[in-house]
């Protein structure tokens, strides 16, 4: 491709929010909980009564711990919760406790390895604890449930619940970087443990800060898309938006800081709103809440909870196994696939014919089926019978794939 699209480049930084799968919300008893009746877990903490006094939940800090130390940060001995101030219905308090100038984590980084099996570094500028906000749920419109409603009800159940930020630094350089990179972080997280990281139900939830410039260049102006729900679609609207700067700045206009919105019925981006800065925020420590300061033992007992994590358990597969790089990472990337084939190869005591089955027919079969191998009909029992039949010739791997 040689177009004059190819003279940018994109700059990219991501803002990924990981609601913890704790029992209970951040600074109250109410349980975390998703689809249940509006309203039916909350209290006068995270509905933000006068006078009330929030309790930090330390499942949560151990928690954020966690990530912080997957991804390589440092965790600070002090660290302290701040109010992000703004009006909004679904902030009952007016104010998020969120963190500003003291994160848990700082400089950490994610090694990503991308499709054609090169790897590249994404820093991790930083890693803080805050609260969710509710839910509106616009009653009328298009996507409604009562027709001609001109109103919006709101659901203060999410709202409390414990979240993790993570922001990188702007270290991608392409849409498709970016849409590795997160599929990447999603399996790190769900390994920890500390959230379901399921993007349609919102425990992931990632916004994306995109400019573009001429190589060697300074960063241009950057343009934010928030809420992007899928892997496909972060992609596929960075793609758009680099679209759409880079026809901005052909015809001599200027890419304006803004929030835009994707629509993935269109393919299109429109500008929502100009972006507030951090002093419209007015932030300030948060008074009802204590320091929390985490001492070395802590720190390095929550480092030794943590299980194997892919970077490691890539290693561990080219080692044990005698798996190529590219045949590791892959499986070290999908942890249910990972043990899949440890399992199998465990059963047959055929590594090699294991690992081509794994990573050949079944996940062909498993893309194509749209489908997580957990959710596959043929278990690893089923799968070990029928590679022993090929193993001592009684199948060829074509029948074989037949019977599978
Ligand atoms: P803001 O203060 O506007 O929120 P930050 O400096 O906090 O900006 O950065 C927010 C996110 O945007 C980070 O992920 C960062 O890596 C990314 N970012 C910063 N500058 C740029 C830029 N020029 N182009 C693209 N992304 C950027
Ligand atoms: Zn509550
Ligand atoms: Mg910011």
């Amino acid at each position: 491709m040689n177009g004059p699209e190819r003279v940018w480049e994109a700059v990219i930084g991501l803002e990924i929010h990981v609601q913890l799968s704790t029992r209970t919300k951040m600074f109250c008893g109410c349980e975390v909980t998703f689809g249940d009746p509006p309203n039916t877990h909350v209290c006068p903490v995270c509905l933000g009564h006068p006078g009330v006094l929030p309790v930090t939940n330390e499942k949560a800090v151990e928690y954020a711990t966690r990530i912080a130390l997957a991804l390589n940060c440092r965790v600070a001995d002090r660290t302290i919760f701040h109010r992000k101030n703004y009006f909004y219905p679904d902030l009952p308090k007016a104010y998020q406790i969120s963190q500003y100038d003291l994160p848990l984590g700082i400089g950490g980084y994610l090694d990503v390895e991308a499709d054609d099996g090169s790897t590249f570094r994404v820093g991790i500028t930083r890693v803080h604890m805050e609260e969710d906000a509710g839910k509106l749920v616009h009653a009328g419109g298009a996507s409604g449930r009562i027709d001609g409603a001109d109103y919006s009800l709101v659901d203060f159940n999410r709202g409390g619940t414990p979240l993790v930020e993570i922001v990188t630094e702007p270290d991608i350089s392409t849409p498709e970087q970016a849409r590795v990179f997160l599929t990447q972080l999603r399996n790190l997280v769900e390994q920890l443990g500390v959230s379901d990281v399921n993007m349609e139900e919102g425990s992931l939830r990632c916004d994306a800060n995109v400019s573009v410039r001429k190589p060697g260049e300074p960063f241009g102006t950057k343009t934010e898309l928030k809420n992007m729900n899928s892997f496909r679609f972060l992609q596929r609207g960075l793609e758009a938006e680099m679209e759409r700067q880079i026809d901005l700045l052909e015809f001599g206009e200027r890419v304006v800081q803004a929030t835009v919105h994707f629509d993935p019925a269109t393919g299109t981006v429109s500008s929502l709103r100009s972006k507030e800065e951090a002093h419209d925020y007015r932030y300030f420590p948060e008074p009802d809440l204590v320091p929390i300061e985490l001492d070395e033992a802590y720190v390095q007992r929550v480092r030794e909870s943590l299980p194997e994590l892919p970077a490691a358990r890539k290693e561990r597969l080219m080692g044990q196994y005698e798996l190529a790089p590219k045949d590791a990472a892959i499986l070290a990337a999908n942890k249910a696939l990972g043990d899949y084939f440890e399992s199998l190869a465990a059963a047959t005591g055929e590594v090699r014919l294991s690992a081509t089955w794994v990573l050949g027919d079944l996940s062909a079969y498993l893309n194509a089926a749209g489908i997580d191998v957990s959710d596959s009909a043929v278990d690893t029992e089923m799968a070990a019978g029928l590679l022993k039949l090929v193993a001592d010739g009684t199948l060829s791997g074509k029948m074989a794939k037949e019977v599978f």
